[in-house]
């Protein structure tokens, strides 16, 4: 029973998430006007908007001008809600689960709109990172742990993105990563942001390769390190604890 109502509120959270995803990279704002259809900007009835259950009663078109409404909509509520339910399942009613269920929801839009656009909020990423310190204040890692994770990870992309452009003339890294290394830093600290930043650089090692493997990327693609950054910083939000102190072990 908890976790449905758990589950529901996440699709709810999910639908404002693709508001965000939406209009954050075209300077809009999120809290007005109410949501229109993107073709032919008809004013959405309350119906219109229940996640998942109006797309697949629409059956993914717009009522009036028949446009296709994208599949990212609903797969972004459901996703929502999974992690709405592993957030709680992984820390219970505690501290932790606002601050990592607001972690986890500024993962999510910020993996879209780096998929999407190629860009990474400010808005985003250095609030993310005030907020971060902010609730490390009265819950894990502590303020210390989260303030040497944002330095240490921002420090650290902006040293390889300013040797990358000295060495090659061009930019390889853009500083939207900087920033949202520095966030995850200041959310889950300094010993999570690393295991964040190891299993990115595999799961796009991986992903290059596979594209370059069936001829859909060459070595001078690029691949949105921010749509990488997400997806590791949520797994290491919800498991990555057992994970760090499993290595730490072996010094120990
Ligand atoms: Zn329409």
């Amino acid at each position: 029973m908890v976790y449905l109502t758990v589950a529901l509120f996440g699709l709810l959270i999910g639908s404002f998430l693709n508001v965000c995803i939406y209009r954050l990279p075209l300077d809009q704002s999120i809290v007005w006007p109410a949501s229109r259809c993107t073709a032919c900007g008809r004013e959405l009835s309350w119906y219109e908007n229940i996640p998942v259950l109006s797309y697949a009663a629409l059956r993914g078109r717009c009522h009036t001008c028949r446009a296709r409404i994208s599949l990212m909509y609903p797969v972004i509520e459901v996703l929502t809600a999974v992690m709405f339910v592993a957030t709680y399942a992984a820390f219970g009613l505690s501290w932790l689960l606002p601050i990592r269920l607001v972690f986890g929801c500024a993962m999510i839009v910020l993996f879209v709109i780096d998929l999407q656009h190629q860009i990474l909020p400010n808005e985003i990423t250095l609030g993310g990172v005030a907020v971060g310190v902010a609730a490390s204040l009265v819950a894990p890692p502590g303020w210390r742990d989260a303030v040497i994770g944002a330095v240490a990870g921002g420090g650290f992309l902006w040293l390889l993105a300013w040797g990358y452009e000295r060495i090659r003339h061009q930019e390889g890294l853009g500083f939207g990563d900087v920033k949202m290394l520095a966030m995850i830093g200041a959310f889950l600290g300094w010993k999570l942001m690393l295991l964040t930043l190891a299993s990115a650089s595999i799961l796009g090692s991986l992903t290059a390769g596979a594209l370059m493997v069936s001829g859909r990327a060459g070595l001078q693609s690029k691949l949105p390190l921010g749509t990488f950054l997400a997806v590791a910083a949520i797994l290491a939000s919800l498991f990555g604890t057992p994970v760090v102190e499993w290595y730490l072990g072996f010094y120990r």
